[in-house]
């Protein structure tokens, strides 16, 4: 489904559908930066405020806890909410312009004609 690490394909490999409806924008950004770019920051103030961490615990520790919680979930949860968006048949919202919903009113009964 992806055509490099996170660029989509045209269509799938297997069934030919076409992914020109996903558009998950900022959504795995989003889940990325609440449940894993959080705790991990956490996790840095943390041991600056328990323990006065020198700058190389934090450069074997904090950074690449940070680089992996939050570069190595994106794939997966883009690939996640693609299948949801195709699931759910989320899209943008459209006007209706089919020709009954725009005819004014017209009186129903014997004076109507
Ligand atoms: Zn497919």
């Amino acid at each position: 489904m992806f055509d490099g690490f996170l660029t989509l394909k045209k269509s799938c490999e297997a069934c030919g559908l076409d992914y020109s409806f996903a558009d998950p924008a900022d959504g795995p950004a989003f889940f990325v930066i609440c449940f894993a770019c959080v705790p991990s920051v956490f996790l840095g103030v943390w041991l600056e405020v328990q323990f006065h961490a020198e700058i190389w615990v934090h450069a074997l520790v904090t950074l690449p806890s940070l680089l992996a919680t939050c570069i190595l979930p994106l794939r997966p949860i883009k690939g996640w909410l693609v299948a949801s968006q195709f699931y759910f048949k989320a899209a943008e919202g459209r006007l209706v312009r089919s020709g009954e919903a725009n005819t004014p009113a017209k009186p129903i009964g014997p004076q109507g004609q």
